[in-house]
């Protein structure tokens, strides 16, 4: 038994090492990814659901890694995140959006999702960051909108509300992402101030085959009322969606039905001709 002992402990130690080495040369090549500008970006656009007339864009991270060639965002950004590197990889796209979109006219009011993890709220460096981009965009009249997954709590730090306070007072808006899949209360939302709500695109795709969902959504334009913030529901594909969302009473939806995540310029072309 003493020697089983030591044999499970010697394969528990080599597949935790295992795990550890992986984990590190993901790392090492994201980290190698941001330095050799392997990371770029797509814009999907955000149009209100009476009229689909695009009134902002979500920037979505792309990975185009030199052996691999396209990366999942939903492997490389949780990968991210393990590796310590989500922070170093969002700034370098702030950069790149703020660059991206100097060149670009933009209507009046338009507003500039970009994602930002947890953590990074709680780094007074986020106010830095935000700032080169916020000149571009007040230039434009467009309003730069942080939007945070449901996923991670927000650090509950005097740090945190600073940051959170600071933006504000430059005029940056919070969305709060992936609603209706983790901790979110009334309170939370208060606390935080947020101005919107993204929902789960799973809510969208559940309506008339799920009622529980469907009657979750249908309720959550009141409750939204009721503390102030607009909803943005994520991953319409389909007409009848749309049809459903607009007589309902929601203000602005997201998806493919209206346009997938796209190079800058291919948004612009759809957005001045309406090319997709
Ligand atoms: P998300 O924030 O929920 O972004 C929307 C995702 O839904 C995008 O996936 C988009 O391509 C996809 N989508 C849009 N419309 C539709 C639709 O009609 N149907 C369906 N089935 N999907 C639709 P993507 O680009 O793969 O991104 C996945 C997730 O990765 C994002 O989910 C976001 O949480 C994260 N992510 C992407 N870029 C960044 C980034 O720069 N920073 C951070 N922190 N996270 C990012
Ligand atoms: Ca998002
Ligand atoms: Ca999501």
């Amino acid at each position: 038994t003493l020697l089983l002992a030591v044999l499970a402990g010697l394969v528990l130690a080599w597949s935790l090492l295992r795990r550890e080495v992986a984990r590190n040369s993901t790392g090492w090549e994201i980290a190698q990814g941001i330095r050799n500008r392997e990371f770029f970006t797509h814009y999907q656009p955000i149009v209100t659901a009476e009229h689909g007339e695009c009134v902002g864009v979500e920037v979505l991270a792309r990975w185009r890694h030199p052996v691999q060639g396209a990366i999942r965002s939903d492997l490389f950004i949780p990968a991210a995140e393990d590796a310590g590197l989500i922070v170093p990889l969002t700034r370098y796209l702030i950069r790149r959006v703020t660059k991206e979109l100097k060149q670009v006219a933009l209507p009046p009011g338009f507003f500039v999702g970009i994602n930002i993890a947890a953590e990074h709220l709680g780094m007074p460096d986020l106010v830095e960051d935000c700032k080169i981009l916020l000149a571009v965009l007040r230039e434009k009249k467009a309003v730069l909108v942080l939007e945070v997954s449901e996923r991670f709590p927000l650090p509950e730090h005097q740090v945190t509300h600073r940051v959170v306070q600071d933006l504000r007072q430059m005029g940056v808006k919070l969305a709060l992402d992936d609603f209706g899949i983790g901790h979110a209360d009334r309170n939370y939302l208060r606390r935080w101030g947020f101005d919107y709500l993204k929902v789960e695109k799973g809510y969208v795709s559940a309506l008339g085959k799920d009622s529980f969902k469907t009657n979750i959504l249908d309720g959550l334009l009141q409750t939204s009322h009721q503390l102030g913030v607009q909803v943005i529901v994520k991953g319409v594909e389909t007409q009848g969606q749309q049809n459903y969302l607009s007589v309902k009473g929601f203000e602005f939806l997201q998806g493919f039905y209206f346009g997938k995540p796209m190079t800058l310029n291919h948004f612009r072309q759809w957005l001045y001709s309406g090319i997709t």
